[in-house]
């Protein structure tokens, strides 16, 4: 049904019960999804010491490899092992982090992902002061004129939708909102209109 749809990517969230307090799934399901669809698996990984498990995630399918700033010590690093292995490269960071630290690695990744929520369940409600932090980052992206998306993940419903878009993201993340709700085909048709 998904893949039927008009959603542009898969949005895969790998926890590890360390970096975040809940387990979900690891390469294994990523390539019994990617053999479902030829949309973009953008893989989300909330765990510690990615750097063991790019490969890992590259053989699976993955064609966008986001890490976390807080569980990176060498980003630096991190991101260039992932485009080593041919995947674009996402950094994420949680609702206390400031986008000002992303400064000096904007211009190495290709996407951004604010998390909206407290990484490591569904379900929760949107953190308003994404929106303040969305607008910083657009600013940060447009003058130094790159070309970076901003994802958003966490809350996003088809009532603070078009706000998040209006702010400047690129992505939107919708869980819940759409799997939860009584017609999946017909609320991403709802997002995708705005
Ligand atoms: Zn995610």
């Amino acid at each position: 049904m998904l893949d039927k749809s008009k959603a542009d990517w898969f949005h895969l969230d790998v926890m590890d019960g360390r970096f975040v307090p809940n387990i979900s799934f690891g390469p294994m399901i990523i390539e019994f999804i990617r053999s479902t669809t030829s949309k973009c698996c953008d893989v989300h990984l909330m765990i510690e010491e990615p750097e063991k498990y790019a490969e890992a995630f590259k053989k699976a399918g993955a064609d966008i490899l986001t890490v976390h700033y807080e569980a990176c010590i060498h980003l630096h690093r991190n991101i260039q092992q992932i485009k080593s292995l041919g995947m674009k490269a996402g950094v994420a960071i949680n609702p206390h982090t400031p986008v000002e630290v992303l400064k000096d690695i904007l211009a190495e990744i290709d996407l951004v992902c604010l998390m909206s929520v407290n990484p490591g369940f569904g379900g929760q409600s949107f953190i308003p002061q994404t929106i303040e932090k969305i607008k910083a980052l657009r600013r940060m992206i447009t003058e130094k004129n790159l070309n970076v998306l901003i994802e958003i993940d966490g809350g996003v419903t088809l009532e603070n939708a078009p706000s998040i878009i209006a702010a400047g993201a690129d992505v939107l993340v919708a869980g819940n909102t759409v799997l939860k709700s009584a017609n999946p085909s017909q609320t991403i048709d709802a997002l995708k209109a705005f």
